[in-house]
This record gives C-alpha cells, sequence and structure tokens, in this order.
C-alpha cells in the first residue's frame, strides 16, 4: 500500500494541458511581475470570495505582513494570535516590530476562543488574527463583535481556507482584511509561491498596492516604505487556470473526510474533526486526535499510509518564541502532541481513505462495521 498525504502529480496529470498553455501565454507575452494575468486572477478571486478588492502578492506570509503595515500595525502594538498555527502567523506580526500575544483554542474545533479575547486584550492591542485552521473557520461573529467593541481590526488568517464558508459567507469577506496562501500544497495552489490579500476596504487595498510595489504610487516615485511582495505572471495564470476546479477539489475533500468520520466513529480512542454547524469546511487537513500519536505515525508509515503533525510544537514553545506573551495554552499544547493529520487530497479514492481507516482501526484494536 502506498498513499501519499498529498499528490500534487496526479492533480496536473488531469489538467496538464490548459496548465502548459496558460504558462505558455505568459511567456509569449513576457508579462511575467505583476500584469495582466495577475489582474484578471485578482478579478476572479475578488468574485470567488464575495468581496470587492482581491490583491495578488508574492506569499501568504507576504499578504499577513502587508495587511498589518497597511492597518499601521508597528513596534510597541500588540497583536492576539493562536499558537497552534503555521511560524507564519506569528512571524509577520513580529516583522512589523509588533508582539503576538497567543491565547488558547476551542476544544472541538482547535480554532481562536473568542471567551479568552477580553482577557488578552491591552491599552497596546492593535488587531486580531484567528486561523481558519485545516479549512474550517474561526468563531467569526463573536471574534469581530468583541474586536469592533475595543476598536481593534481583525485579520482573517484564510492560507488553509479557499472557499470555507461560516454562516454562508465566504472565508476572506468577514474581518477588515484577509490572507490567503497559495503555496502549491493549498486547496487552490500555485506553481510556485503566492499569495492574496482580500479586503472590503478601499483604503487598505490602495495602501497594499503600494506597499506590495516599493510604496510607488507610479514607478519610480515612493510615496511610503514598501518592499516587493508582488505575484508573478505565471502564477496568476495558474491559479486562473485551476480556479474552476476549486469547488470540485474540495467537495472531493469533504468526501474523503465523510469516509475517515464515518469509518473511525466508533474507532477506540479516536476523536474525528467537529465541524460547527454554520461552518462550511473545505478540510484542507483532516486531523484526527489520538493519545498514542507518535507510535500511530509511526505504525501508518510502516503500513505506506504517509500521514503528518500540524503541528508538532506550539509557537509559544518555539525558540524563536521564547519568552512570548501568552496565557494558559492548555489546549494547544495537548493538541500539539495529540493531532494526527491523515493523508487528504482531491485526487485520493474512496477505497484509499476506508484503507487508512482499516489500518487505524488494526492498530487501536477496534473493529469496523
Ligand atoms: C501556508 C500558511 C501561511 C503562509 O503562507 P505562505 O504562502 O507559505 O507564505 C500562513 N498561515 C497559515 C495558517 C498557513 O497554513
Amino acid at each position: 500500500m502506498s498513499i501519499p498525504f498529498l499528490d500534487l502529480k496526479a492533480q496536473y496529470a488531469q489538467i496538464k494541458d490548459e496548465i502548459n498553455q496558460a504558462i505558455q501565454e505568459v511567456i509569449d507575452s513576457c508579462a511575467f511581475a505583476s500584469g495582466p494575468f495577475v489582474e484578471k486572477f485578482e478579478k476572479q478571486w475578488a468574485e470567488y470570495c464575495t468581496v470587492k478588492h482581491a490583491l495578488g502578492v508574492a506569499s501568504g506570509t507576504d499578504a499577513l505582513q502587508l495587511i498589518l503595515c497597511a492597518l499601521g500595525v508597528k513596534q510597541g502594538d500588540e497583536v492576539i494570535t493562536v499558537a497552534n498555527t503555521f511560524i507564519a502567523t506569528a512571524e509577520a506580526i513580529s516583522l512589523t516590530g509588533a508582539t503576538p500575544v497567543f491565547i488558547d483554542i476551542y476544544e472541538t474545533t482547535y480554532t481562536m476562543n473568542p471567551q479568552l479575547l477580553e482577557g488578552a486584550i491591552t491599552p497596546r492591542t492593535k488587531a486580531i488574527i484567528p486561523v481558519h485552521l485545516y479549512g474550517q473557520m474561526a468563531d467569526m461573529d463573536p471574534i469581530v463583535e468583541i474586536a469592533r467593541r475595543h476598536g481593534l481590526s481583525v485579520i482573517e488568517d484564510a492560507c488553509q481556507a479557499h472557499g470555507a464558508t461560516y454562516k454562508g459567507r465566504k472565508a476572506g469577506s468577514l474581518g477588515d482584511a484577509a490572507a490567503f496562501s497559495f503555496y502549491p500544497g493549498k486547496n487552490l495552489g500555485a506553481y510556485g509561491e503566492a499569495g492574496a490579500v482580500t479586503t472590503a476596504s478601499d483604503e487598505i487595498a490602495a495602501k497594499i498596492r503600494m506597499l506590495r510595489d516599493h510604496g510607488q504610487p507610479r514607478k519610480y516615485y515612493h510615496d511610503i516604505i514598501g518592499w516587493n511582495g508582488r505575484m508573478d505572471g505565471i502564477q496568476g495564470a495558474v491559479l486562473s487556470a485551476k480556479l474552476k476546479y476549486l469547488d470540485g477539489w474540495n467537495k472531493a475533500r469533504a468526501a474523503i473526510a465523510g469516509v475517515y468520520s464515518r469509518e473511525l466513529k466508533h474507532a477506540d480512542g479516536v476523536i474525528c474533526p467537529h465541524t460547527m454547524d454554520v461552518c462550511g469546511h473545505v478540510f484542507h487537513i483532516y486531523a484526527i486526535r489520538v493519545a498514542e500519536r507518535d507510535a500511530l505515525l509511526k505504525f501508518l508509515g510502516e503500513q505506506g499510509i504517509q500521514c503528518g503533525i500540524h503541528y508538532p510544537l506550539p509557537l509559544h514553545r518555539q525558540k524563536a518564541y521564547a519568552g512570548s506573551r501568552h496565557g494558559a495554552l492548555k489546549v494547544s499544547e495537548s493538541c500539539a502532541s495529540e493531532l494526527l493529520s491523515l493523508p487528504i487530497h482531491a485526487d485520493m479514492s474512496v477505497d484509499q481513505a476506508a484503507q487508512v481507516a482499516q489500518a487505524l482501526a488494526r492498530k487501536t484494536g477496534t473493529r469496523l462495521k
């Protein structure tokens, strides 16, 4: 048995002609940096996310940092986020000179626990970054409500949540701005590095247009200090070509998740992911929670089933964040030692998912139906 965690080659095989043609068009027109292919994708992405502006940028990390800079977050400020996320969420905060403050997560969905927000707010707090972890959106209504009451900005880290919904509203349309990553392994992946910012605010959009292009409103006239955070033309063209498949791919992921959840419902000591009633989950990652995680990871690896851990060390325990500000992070810490990500991608078969579930049940000693 050989079940990869992710299979980008299988996806490419299905859309090869279209992708090759899209890339060739960019090369033929030499529109390599920004340009018409990026602009076309920006329009499509804004429409897909049901938000006024989408801005193509160089990566998800840049998207986060550009938003923070556009909001004026700087040294001495604090930004509240979670510790069970990819390092980029906190890095972007630190790179502005501000300090990330970590709060704990819901026991059920592993997303930010809004009840802990007010205890973490200080006069220095400027913004909140909830992370739509694994493809499920954070509990946005209470987060936005608390932010409004305290005059804080909300930035969605939507890097794992392309197409996810909360009360029927799309990821990227709920905060003051949102950051997306099109890293190749994400639900919508580029053929290289890319990201996007979405926002309803004309002001934030205008600022980010300048910041991502060396602070220039026109070439060689620099009003503010920015950097090169532009998206490549090739990435814009590839993303445009792939976007029409995203909903279908998300559906295929949900079908795999459905098989796992059905098959593992009665597996001993296995906690399957919980989806809030109000959420449309896009299953970037399907993570189960088990006590003997490392042994299970090793066992499944030996069976040819490639799993992952997202994430093995919460950010406040990273060397880079030694001495960081945080409250008790009990749930985040137990998640780090108990969560195991099973293979999930749009090209995986329902049969393969059943095989993974069966292998898992063999180890946990559970008999599946
Ligand atoms: C992937 C990811 C990022 C960073 O995106 P890059 O495009 O790799 O810079 C940020 N936050 C989260 C939660 C991610 O999963």
